[in-house]
């Protein structure tokens, strides 16, 4: 089959194959896209990499993605950080399963969450969660933004990791998850250094900045660690609406703004090969 899937190819399809079966996948892949919010950029503010740091890093912060929506819709997603890596250690040893460690986790972002939301409240800017983001589109045409805890909950359905009990799918997968679902615009992490490095700059001097690359080349490059989740990378190379994302120090007042007006500004990880 060459021409494109119709709903007769599609439903014939899907009444005698498994749901597992190659055909009936490539035929749905033919199917083009819609994209659901195409006009709305992710903005991911870490938890550890920022929040945590309180109020020197967030009041400048808040103001910036405040002024930024006069020319950008925004849904701000938060991470855990500090207290989530706190909560997953007691819990670890406690000898908990996967899946009550991401409800943990996914608490200790939703906190995040609620601070930024009221830190923004008077601007109109609210919280969402659960059956929420079906209300986003009134959200974002009101107030331009909407803030949400980054960790997917996935609570005890979380894809279980292949050592170990912390779960796989944390905040930076929870936001990218969003913005692909969505087909967004853009997916920018704020952090605290300036992009990706070729080893974490904080105990490794002698990393330098990774200006550009693609998810393929970073997963063959197989870096001792990462800036981003390593699971967002495998998501990427999927991804059918967000081929890209940037990461920025947003410790350095403008550089969101800038990222968000499509300026290379930290790094881009790029989904790589044709879609
Ligand atoms: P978040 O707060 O969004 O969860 P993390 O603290 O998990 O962010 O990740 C950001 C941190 O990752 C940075 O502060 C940096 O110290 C660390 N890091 C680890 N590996 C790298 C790397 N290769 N390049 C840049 N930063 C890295
Ligand atoms: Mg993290």
């Amino acid at each position: 089959m060459t021409h494109a899937a119709t709903a007769a190819d599609l439903e014939s399809l899907l009444l005698t194959r498994s749901l597992d079966d190659p055909e009936l996948a490539a035929a749905t892949e033919r199917i083009p896209d819609t994209p659901v919010l195409p006009d709305v950029s992710v903005v991911k503010v870490g938890g550890q990499s920022f929040v945590d740091r309180g109020r020197a890093a967030v009041f400048p912060l808040v103001e910036e993605l405040l002024e930024a929506r006069a020319a950008h819709r925004l849904l701000i997603g938060t991470g855990g950080g500090t207290r989530a890596r706190h909560a997953y250690a007691l819990a670890a040893e406690l000898g908990l399963p996967t899946g009550v460690l991401s409800s943990v986790g996914n608490a200790v972002a939703g906190q995040n969450a609620t601070m930024l939301g009221y830190l923004m409240a008077k601007h109109g800017v609210p919280v969402v969660s659960g059956g929420g983001f079906e209300a986003l589109p009134l959200y974002l045409s009101e107030s331009r933004a909407a803030i949400f805890a980054g960790m997917p909950p996935y609570a005890m359905w979380q894809p279980l990791p292949d050592e170990g009990v912390i779960p796989p799918y944390r905040t930076d997968a929870g936001c990218y998850l969003v913005a692909e679902t969505y087909g967004c615009k853009n997916m920018i992490f704020v952090k605290d250094e300036d992009g990706l490095y070729t080893a974490n700059p904080k105990t490794d001097p002698s990393a330098t900045l990774i200006p550009q690359i693609s998810a393929e080349e970073l997963i063959e490059r197989d870096l001792p660690d990462l800036i981003v989740e390593r699971p967002v990378l495998d998501l990427l190379r999927r991804a059918r609406h967000v081929r890209s994302i940037q990461i920025v120090n947003g410790l350095v007042p403008g550089n969101l703004t800038r990222a968000l007006a499509g300026e290379h500004v930290g790094t881009i990880i790029t989904a790589g090969g044709a879609r």
